[in-house]
């Protein structure tokens, strides 16, 4: 098990959390990887939660999924858009789920009669799950939840104390990040908190080896210094990091910020990192284009960008790179059930995917009026689950709706029903269809299209196969409980809507498209778990560029 040759890169918050300590980690990531290292992350988060599919998105942003089926926190998906990678069920360490596995333990007898503690068996477990992170790569980063001094984190930031110990402290590099507030009444910096958080960090063994200070603005140098000075570290270890436009930007403010040298002291490697592709990308963000696209997402809850953060990244990267700009307009499903004007003016729609009846009707309207419109329509998960009712109710079936809303066998009015083995599991964490599933897409349907056209390009793979008879094999994440029921296939082919992809056996419904629209896609996946800001998911990329085109 043990990575002999990695080395381990600790980034903790100070202060506050919320400043871009995830960012900032991801950033570090980034520039190791564009020197040709292979870096994997991991987050140890305080909650007692066992993992992130029963908290709400409202409060804590969107549920990401890994490629193996773990439900995570949103930081999981930067991390995938940072480094271009893909993490897995060893990139996400939570408090509940490290005490109910010694719980377990502790329940089967395997602690043979010893006492069961905080340290040394919280903190023992903790290391083991940074080693089992870290095998194979050479750079593993890990940032801690939460603040310095919360009570609940104490345990992580002890474990990686402790793991210097187990590999060495010249195999382990310290980042705390610390916020510098801007006092307007006065007119001034203050570095306090900051300090009281490094003296707290001190305090638990751990003198860090860089020291990112984020500011609203630009800091003087001499800020930098006061904080080091006051905390007893190496002035050139404290860098300013102050608020920027884009996050896609921070691997650049990193840089400049001096990061690169302390960085290139821990792996010996003076070579520059190749940031040619961010650059280009970056490029392309900052630009304003000829071409406006207005793209309604119509959704549950509406105005804040974490709760649909991968859709909407999907949708700004794919932007960037066909040259456009995107004109995100955010309709509240809610609204849309008594007023379908509210879509008028729209280039294209996108309905996400979401839990629950509230403004399910709004969204079933939605699908709706862009089939009757020619609308360019995007359909993610529950995207493509009301597509297929509102195709149902066009074919026929007027009261059509999912189980998961009402609708039954009895009533014949179920196009979506209730997976096998999903049934009195409604309420209950890590039991849906969850991470990568491969779909099987039917030759001729604009689906396959797209993703060949992304394959033959190389702009996107992700295990795309072409298969003998011209279909195509993808791979796309998948969190659902719902799917389609075939018997109704009949009566949705009547509405508009075909399947264009079905899962290899055959049962379950992955994608389906309007061959008459120009571009009516759905999927039962969540392609936007799969996009890369360097390489933005084909679908995103077709739905925008058909948005973009006349009529
Ligand atoms: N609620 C639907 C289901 O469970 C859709 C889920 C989603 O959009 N992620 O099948």
């Amino acid at each position: 098990m043990k990575n002999k040759k990695c080395k381990y890169i600790f980034v903790t918050g100070g202060v506050l959390s919320g400043v871009g300590k995830g960012i900032t980690a991801a950033s570090i990531g980034a520039i190791l990887k564009a020197k040709g290292y292979k870096v994997t992350m991991q987050k140890c988060d305080p909650y007692l939660n066992v993992d992130a599919g029963l908290l709400n998105p409202v409060e804590h942003g969107e549920c990401y999924v890994t490629h193996d089926g773990v439900e995570t926190d949103l930081d999981l998906g930067h991390y995938d858009r940072f480094l271009d990678f893909e993490t897995s069920k060893y990139s996400i360490t939570l408090s509940g789920s490290i005490y109910k596995e010694l719980i377990e333990r502790e329940r089967s007898g395997g602690f043979r009669g010893k006492t069961v503690q905080l340290v040394p068996h919280f903190t023992g477990l903790v290391c083991e799950k940074i080693e089992k992170a870290s095998v194979d790569s050479d750079i593993h980063i890990v940032e801690i939840g939460g603040t310095i001094g919360d009570y609940e984190g104490l345990p992580f930031v002890e474990a990686i104390r402790l793991f210097a110990n187990k590999v060495g402290r010249r195999n382990c590099l310290y980042a705390s990040v610390v916020y510098v507030p801007f006092i307007h009444t006065s007119n001034e910096l203050k570095t306090k908190p900051a300090q009281n958080a490094l003296k707290d960090l001190r305090g638990f063994g751990i003198i860090p080896d860089i020291v990112c200070v984020r500011t609203e603005k630009p800091c003087p140098r001499g800020i930098c210094e006061k904080i080091a000075a006051f905390s007893g570290i190496a002035p050139e270890a404290v860098v300013n990091l102050p608020d920027i436009q884009s996050v896609y930007d921070v691997p650049f403010n990193v840089l400049k910020s001096g990061v690169l040298t302390i960085l290139n002291d821990f792996v010996g490697n003076e070579s520059e990192p190749d940031m040619r592709r961010w650059a280009e990308f970056s490029r392309r963000r900052a630009k304003k284009y000829a071409k406006t696209v207005k793209i309604g997402l119509v959704a549950k809850y509406v105005g804040n960008d974490d709760t649909y953060m991968c859709v909407t990244e999907a949708l700004k990267a794919a932007a960037a790179w066909d040259k456009v700009n995107l004109n995100l307009k955010w309709v509240n499903a809610e609204e849309v059930e008594n007023n379908v004007g509210l879509l008028k003016g729209l280039d294209g729609i996108v309905v996400p995917g979401g839990f629950g009846v509230r403004g399910v009707e709004g969204k079933i309207k939605a699908a709706e009026y862009a089939l009757k419109h020619d609308v360019p329509y995007l359909g993610l998960c529950l995207g493509m689950q009301v597509a297929c009712i509102a195709a149902a109710r066009k074919g026929g079936v007027k009261n059509a709706n999912s189980e998961e809303f009402g609708a039954s066998e009895e009533d014949g009015n179920n196009v979506i029903y209730i997976m096998e083995g999903q049934k009195g599991k409604e309420s209950t964490g890590g039991t849906m269809r969850l991470g990568d599933y491969t779909a099987v897409l039917k030759p001729k349907s604009k689906v396959a299209k797209i993703y060949r056209k992304a394959l033959e390009t190389s702009e996107y793979a992700y295990g795309t196969e072409v298969l003998e008879d011209g279909g195509l094999k993808v791979i796309e994440r998948h969190r659902h409980r719902y799917e389609v029921n075939q018997k109704y296939l009949d009566v949705i082919r009547e509405g508009g809507v075909e399947v264009s992809g079905l899962s290899p056996n055959g049962k379950l419904v992955e994608f389906i498209e309007a061959p008459s629209c120009r571009f009516f896609v759905a999927t039962q996946a969540h392609p936007e778990f799969k996009s890369r800001p360097l390489h933005p998911h084909p679908l995103f990329r077709e739905f925008l560029a058909k948005a973009g085109q006349a009529k």
